[in-house]
Parts: C-alpha cells; structure tokens; sequence
C-alpha cells in the first residue's frame, strides 16, 4: 500500500484485503503507525455510511459463537453484508483470543458477504477501548450493514462494547434461578435485548422458565427510561436448530427504527462521541505518567509521602500542580 489515502479509497470500495490491513494498522501501538491511523480514520470519516452496530456478550459457553454464526448467515441470507469484531481483553493475559480459534464461524468466516475478523491479543483495555472503536468505523466506511462486536461477559468490555453499539445483545444460556445472580447488575441494565439461547430438546423447557425469571429481573434493572413499551425483550432463541433466529432480527429492528424515529439513534452516536472523547482525554493524561520525568518526579514524591514528611493529600495536590504548569 503506497499511501493512505489510497489505503482509505479501498477501504471506501469495501476491499477485503484493505480492510484487513486497515485494522491491523489501527491495532498497532507504533507511533508512526498511530499517526497513520489517525490520518485514515480522519480521511474515512468524511464519507458518511452508517451500519447497524450490534453489542454482543454473555459468559464462555453460552453459545455466542454458535448464535453469531447462525444470525450472520441468516443476514447475509437477507442480503445484508455482516463484519464481526471481537473484544477480548481478557486475551492477553490467556493467550488466546476469543475469535482466534479458526473453526469458530466457520461457515460465516466462508460467506462472501460477511468478515469475521478475530480479535488482537496482547493488548491492555485502553487499547482495545481505541482498536475497537476505530475497527468498526473502518468496517462502516467499508459498507457493511450490520457489524456484530462479541465480547465475553468479563470486566470492563462490556462498557466499551455498549458504548460503540447501537444496541446491545445478552446471551444467556437456560438455568436454574440461582444463576440470575451470577449476571453481573451492569449488564443487565445495558441489555437491550435479552436472549436466552439452547432453547431446544431438554432445555426448551428450562429456557422458557430462565425467559421469565429474567423478565421480572430486567426491568427493574433497566436504566434508561426512554425505551418502547415491553423492553428490554426476552426471547428464546436455539443456535444450533437456527429458531428464534427471525424474532430476534424482528426485535432488533423493531427497537432501532423506534430509536431513529424518536431522534434517539443519532443522541446515542453524539453521547457515545463525548464519552470516547472524555476517555481519551483522561487515557492522554494517564499517559503522561509515564514520562520518565514524571515519573521520577511522582517516584521522589511518594518517597516523601512513606517518610512522613509530606501528607499524601498535599504531596497529590501539589504534583498535580506542578504537572499541570510543566
Ligand atoms: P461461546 O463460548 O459463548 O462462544 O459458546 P459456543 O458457541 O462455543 O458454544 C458453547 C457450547 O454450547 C458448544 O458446545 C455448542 O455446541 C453449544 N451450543 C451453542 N448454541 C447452542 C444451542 O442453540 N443449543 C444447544 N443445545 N447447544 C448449543
């Protein structure tokens, strides 16, 4: 690729193999390459293509790779172009990553309209936060309809799937009652949509009973109040027989064109925006902690504070100061 700009102009054209390359250049931490990426995000960012952005968690086994699967080739049977992005910062510390496993959508991996992208490893949540965004914009600029971001039910990826999507998905597997207190509060009250996958043989059955235990649960939950009547939605879907599949797409649907109507789809985007502009600030300003002089000065400083000659509340007071005035 000779230059960015031509780099940006196939990605626009939707080119597989640009688009590839655009992420990785996004997902390095070189400087050069930083600043590479923030000429393409720039020059993508005139063009003004939206897609459906879908958020996507639920805990290992579950059956989110399976569910992705068999939703994205039902989407691409309705003619709609599917990219699936993965946050997993939990692959750093384990090695693997969640979409790194080859026979993971594996059909949907194959399919001409879709682009399964397996998800970085290595790398700390401020840098996924910024992978990640810049990732799905480059797929939007890229063309595709829906872009499905996965993560799995650990830590704080969740805040950074939901604050990238436009809606966002809880996968759920059928259980007994007990195991409503293992889903974390936080991510219940994001769930727009709450599905209960396995609805099929033996635990048709126990899925049913799981939809309306987490009904009650859901709404109480449920933060935002400016939701449609009957939502957050609880529905049974099956990954595997593929059912539920059609009433699920139907919800989705449903709820964006309600959102968009109301004027609540673009409020979402413009908070999103400030949110991510509020997080890089506040990254930005963490980084400046690492400078070696800062840090020296921050290392003398806490010297003080363990040998008492210096209260900690003033010691902070004053480094922030002089930080600040530097
Ligand atoms: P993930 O860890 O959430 O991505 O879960 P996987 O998609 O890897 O699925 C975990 C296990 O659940 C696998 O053995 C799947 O075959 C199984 N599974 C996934 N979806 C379904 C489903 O709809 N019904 C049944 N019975 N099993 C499923």
């Amino acid at each position: 690729m000779k230059t960015i700009k031509e780099l940006a102009k196939r990605v626009l054209l939707g080119d597989r193999r640009a688009l590839s390359r655009a992420i990785t250049l996004v997902e390095s931490s070189r400087q050069d390459h930083r600043a590479e990426a923030m000429k393409l995000i720039q020059l993508l960012n005139s063009d003004k293509q939206q897609a459906m952005r879908i958020g996507l968690s639920g805990a290992p086994g579950v059956g989110k790779s399976t569910f992705i699967e068999s939703f994205g080739m039902f989407l691409t049977g309705q003619d709609l172009s599917v990219a699936v992005l993965a946050v997993d910062p939990s692959s750093s510390y384990s090695g693997g990553s969640i979409l790194g496993d080859k026979t993971r959508m594996e059909k949907l991996t194959r399919e001409k309209r879709s682009f399964v992208r397996p998800s970085p490893s290595g790398t700390h949540l401020g840098g996924v936060a910024r992978n990640t965004r810049e990732a799905v914009r480059i797929c939007e600029a890229a063309g595709f309809d829906i872009i499905i971001v996965e993560t799995v039910g650990v830590g704080q990826s969740e805040t950074i799937v939901s604050e990238v999507s436009d809606i966002f998905l809880l996968i759920l597997s059928p259980a007994g009652g007990d195991e409503l207190q293992g889903v974390k509060r936080g991510i219940m009250e994001m769930a727009d949509v709450i599905l209960v996958n396995k609805a099929d043989g033996e635990l048709k059955n126990q899925a049913s009973q799981t939809c309306a235990d987490f009904a009650g649960a859901a709404r109480i939950f449920r933060k935002r109040i400016r939701d449609p009547e009957g939502y957050p939605k609880i529905l049974p879907v099956s990954a595997t027989n593929q059912t539920g599949l059609v009433e699920a797409w139907d919800t989705i649907s449903e709820l964006i064109t309600w959102r968009k109507e109301k004027g609540f789809f673009e409020e979402q985007r413009a908070a999103q925006a400030s949110f991510w502009f509020e997080y890089d600030v506040r990254q930005g300003l963490l980084k400046i902690l690492d400078e070696p002089e800062i840090e020296e000065l921050v290392r003398e400083t806490a010297e003080n504070v363990r040998e008492g000659l210096i209260l900690p509340q003033v010691a902070a007071a004053d480094l922030v100061k002089k930080i600040s005035n530097l």
